[in-house]
C-alpha cells in the first residue's frame, strides 16, 4: 500500500475546514479503492497563526480521525513558509499542497495519481486555463506578470499555473533541501526540473471566505518572484550606463565638430548636459558591476545544489557530496 499525503495551509478558514474534509474524504475514498495500487491518505493541515476558529476546526476533525496531523505556526509566517513546513512533514510516497479554499480540486488528486502512476512523469501540475470568476484587473496583471517571468526566469513557468501539484517523493526531498529563507515555491518546482505533466481545468471560484491576498501583497509576491529567480534588472543597469556614455560621447563629438568648423557656438548648458550624461553613466556602469557581484554572493548564499539528479544506477551517485 502506498501513501498520498496532502497538505494543506490555512489562514482564517474557519468556514472551509469541515467542508474541505468533506471533499478530502471523497478523494482518500477513491484512492484507497483504486485498481491496480491500493493508497492511504495522509492529510497534513499548517495553521498559518490563524486568528479565527481554524485551528479549533482541525483539532475536532482529529479527534476522530487519525490520517489528519497538524501544525500550528507561532503567527502567520505566509503559505510559502506553511508550504514547507507541510514538505518537511509528509511521509507520503506523493505528496501534493493544496488551498483549503478548494480552488484546487481534491477530487483531482486521483486523477494526478493516476497519470504518475503511469510511469512517464514525475509530478502533475495542475494549471488553470481560464480565470473566470475572478477580478478582471487581478487576471489581466496575472496574464502579465506570467509573460514576463517567463522572459526573465531560468525556472519554467507557465501562465495560470497553482501551487498544487502531486509529486513525487524524491521530488519533495529535492524541496525539503532547498532551504532558501525567500521562497517562491512555484519558481523552486520549476527550477528543479524533472518531468511534469500539466493537467489543465477550468478556475474554480473560492467556496467560501476571502481571498488572503490584495493588490500590494500580490505585488510583493511578484518582486519575490523576479527578485529570487531573475538576475535580468541587475543586468538592466550597466547596459543603461553604457546607453549614456555612448550618448554623452556622441553628443560630444557633435559639439567639438561644431565648435571646431566654426560655424555653431557651442553653448555651456550642453557642454554640460554632456558631461552629466557621461558620468551618470559611468556610475550605472560601476553600480552595475557592483551589482554582478552582489548577485553571485545571493546565489551562492542560497546554497542551491549545483546539479539534481533524477536517475542513476546506484542510489549513491544521486547524493550531492
Ligand atoms: N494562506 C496561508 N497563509 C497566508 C495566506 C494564505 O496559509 O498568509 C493559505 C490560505 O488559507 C489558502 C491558500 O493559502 O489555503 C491560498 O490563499 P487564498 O485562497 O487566499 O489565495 P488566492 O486563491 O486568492 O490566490
Ligand atoms: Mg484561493
Amino acid at each position: 500500500m502506498k501513501k498520498v499525503t496532502l497538505i494543506i495551509p490555512c489562514y482564517n478558514e474557519e468556514e472551509m475546514i469541515h467542508l474541505l474534509y468533506k471533499e478530502l474524504c471523497v478523494a482518500a475514498e477513491k484512492l484507497h479503492n483504486m485498481e491496480d495500487i491500493q493508497y492511504e491518505t495522509e492529510m497534513i493541515f499548517i495553521d498559518d497563526g490563524s486568528k479565527d476558529k481554524t485551528l479549533e476546526c482541525i483539532k475536532e476533525l482529529r479527534e476522530h480521525d487519525s490520517r489528519i496531523r497538524y501544525l500550528s505556526f507561532s503567527r502567520n509566517f505566509g503559505k510559502e513558509a506553511a508550504m514547507y513546513a507541510g514538505f518537511c512533514n509528509a511521509s507520503g510516497d506523493y505528496a501534493a499542497v493544496m488551498d483549503a479554499d478548494m480552488q484546487d480540486p481534491p477530487s483531482l488528486v486521483p486523477e494526478m495519481v493516476k497519470i504518475i502512476e503511469s510511469g512517464d512523469y514525475d509530478s502533475v501540475a495542475a494549471r488553470r486555463v481560464s480565470r473566470k470568476g475572478e477580478m478582471v484587473i487581478r487576471s489581466c496583471f496575472a496574464r502579465l506578470f506570467y509573460k514576463i517571468m517567463n522572459k526573465m526566469l531560468d525556472s519554467d513557468i507557465k501562465d495560470g499555473a497553482r501551487d498544487f501539484r502531486l509529486m513525487k517523493r524524491e521530488m519533495v526531498q529535492v524541496i525539503i533541501e532547498m532551504k532558501e529563507y525567500n521562497r517562491f515555491s512555484k519558481g523552486i518546482f520549476g527550477w528543479i526540473g524533472f518531468r511534469t505533466y500539466w493537467y489543465e481545468y477550468e478556475n474554480v471560484e473560492r467556496a467560501a471566505g476571502i481571498s488572503k491576498w490584495n493588490f500590494l501583497s500580490l505585488i510583493r509576491y511578484s518582486l519575490d518572484g523576479i527578485l529570487n529567480f531573475s538576475w535580468v534588472p541587475l543586468a538592466v543597469i550597466p547596459i543603461l550606463g553604457i546607453i549614456c556614455v555612448l550618448a554623452a560621447l556622441v553628443f560630444g563629438m557633435v559639439i567639438l565638430v561644431r565648435k571646431g568648423s566654426g560655424t555653431e557656438f557651442a553653448f555651456g548648458w550642453e557642454v554640460l548636459v554632456c558631461i552629466i550624461a557621461f558620468f551618470s553613466g559611468l556610475q550605472m556602469m560601476c553600480i552595475g558591476m557592483v551589482g554582478q557581484y552582489i548577485s553571485k554572493i545571493y546565489q551562492e548564499s542560497k546554497n542551491r545544489p549545483h546539479y539534481i539528479a533524477r536517475e542513476a544506477s546506484d542510489e549513491d551517485m544521486k547524493k550531492i557530496l
